[in-house]
């Protein structure tokens, strides 16, 4: 059996239509498959690689740590140094209430950490969540996940859980006393990319204030500079009580956290004692990665151009079959009347060498979110096999 047959006979599907393209080496935005093809990669790992596959600096502090030790011991026992100046960096760009950092191996750890610090912290039953939201796939992350289709089979799910409709005022009044915690991407991803509004996510912050709830904001996908700022919520002039990060954080290599004040994150480490454990949380090869990762973003100024990059795509995405285009930097949504035009849209850009796809709750609109590292020559050449894709459609 060749390796694609394997991968049907024994790797576990959840989709029944994988792309099934055998990579055998990435770089950059380019990913390169068995045959020797090239494709340029419009959906970073779906915004994991924001630095681009294998940037030399996280390959070499991969290797480093590789030479040094692997897994040693369970989450917070032993001083790691790659997971203590990552965190240290990461606090360094934050507000000063946000000053410390648990490390798990996945976005929806990330999250159902925060949801159990949530509860210890305040006492309360209560979690608000938002419609057409995304935070995981597993149990707890799965309840507060905003679409029914997606949740219904895999009931019974966490109890108290509200789901409330996004940058709507009036949903905010269901936020009360005995609310644990808010949970909302700073910008929906899933959805399509839908950024609230500043008034509205202020009202958020204002409402959880009154009412002694915490704030949670998922940058699972939005941060790293893909808004262009290095966190989506320094745009609307509000900071969380608890930040919620993956995919990116990892450089390519699986990794999550949540970040809150210490004198939150402490309740962690009474009654019980060990309130969240992970063997591999903050693995120091992940932790390695990231930190070459998110250094690498910052000292090539990797956040500069995004806006014009934003701008250079828009510019380019028009014609026929677009209804609209969503933007929030380089992170977009392309969409068109149906699923089943957007499908035909991303097979012909694959047949074409360029990998894109479709968002979960909007099926009709397709995934913009490379590399942050893409050049204008390469949107250039993206957008054209885009429209060219469309117009053949357009023209059948
Ligand atoms: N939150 C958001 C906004 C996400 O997009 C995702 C994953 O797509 C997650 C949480 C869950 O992350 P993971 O797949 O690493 O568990």
């Amino acid at each position: 059996m060749n390796h694609r047959e394997l991968f049907f006979r024994h790797v576990a599907q959840t989709s029944p239509s994988p792309l099934a393209i055998e990579i055998v080496k990435a770089e950059g935005a380019l990913l390169v498959d068995a045959k020797g093809k090239e494709y340029l990669d419009l959906i970073g790992g779906i915004s994991v690689c924001n630095t681009g596959h294998r940037h030399p600096k996280v390959t070499a502090a991969i290797k480093k740590q590789v030479d040094e030790y692997l897994h040693v011991l369970v989450y917070g026992e032993l001083v790691q140094s790659p997971q203590v100046l990552y965190a240290k960096l990461l606090t360094d760009h934050l507000p000063a209430s946000l000053n410390t950092v648990y490390f798990t191996n996945s976005g929806a750890e990330a999250t159902e950490g925060a949801m159990k610090l949530a509860k210890r912290v305040t006492n309360r039953p209560k979690i608000a969540a938002f419609k057409e939201a995304y935070h995981g796939s597993t149990q707890g992350a799965l309840s507060i996940l905003g679409d029914e289709y997606w949740r219904n089979a895999y009931r019974p799910l966490l109890p108290g859980i509200v789901h409330l409709a996004y940058n709507q005022f009036d949903s905010l009044e269901e936020v009360d006393h005995s609310t644990a915690c808010v949970i909302a991407e700073t910008v929906q991803a899933e959805s399509g990319i839908m950024a609230p509004s500043k008034e509205w996510m202020q009202a958020l912050r204002k409402r959880c204030d009154e009412t002694g709830t915490l704030l949670v904001l998922d940058e699972i996908q939005a941060g790293f500079g893909r808004t262009g700022t290095l966190w989506a919520f320094e745009q609307f002039g509000i900071v969380p009580d608890i930040l919620l990060l993956g995919k990116a954080l990892g450089g390519g290599m699986p990794l999550g956290c949540f970040i809150a004040d210490q004198k939150l994150m402490r309740q962690l480490t009474a009654d019980p004692v060990l309130g969240h454990i992970t063997t591999f949380g903050g693995h120091p090869v992940s932790c390695a990665a990231g930190l070459a990762s998110l250094q690498a973003l910052l000292d090539e100024g990797m956040m500069n151009g995004i806006r014009e990059k934003e701008a250079f795509f828009v510019a380019r995405l028009s014609g026929p079959l677009i209804r609209s285009v969503r933007t929030c930097g380089l992170w977009m949504a392309v969409e068109f009347d149906s699923f089943d035009i957007n499908q035909q849209v991303i097979s012909r850009c694959l047949e074409r060498g360029l990998l894109t796809d479709w968002f979960l709750f909007a099926p009709q609109c397709m995934r913009i979110a490379p590399p942050l590292v893409l050049t204008g020559q390469q949107i250039e050449q993206a957008c054209a096999i885009i429209t060219g894709s469309i117009n053949e459609i357009a023209g059948a």
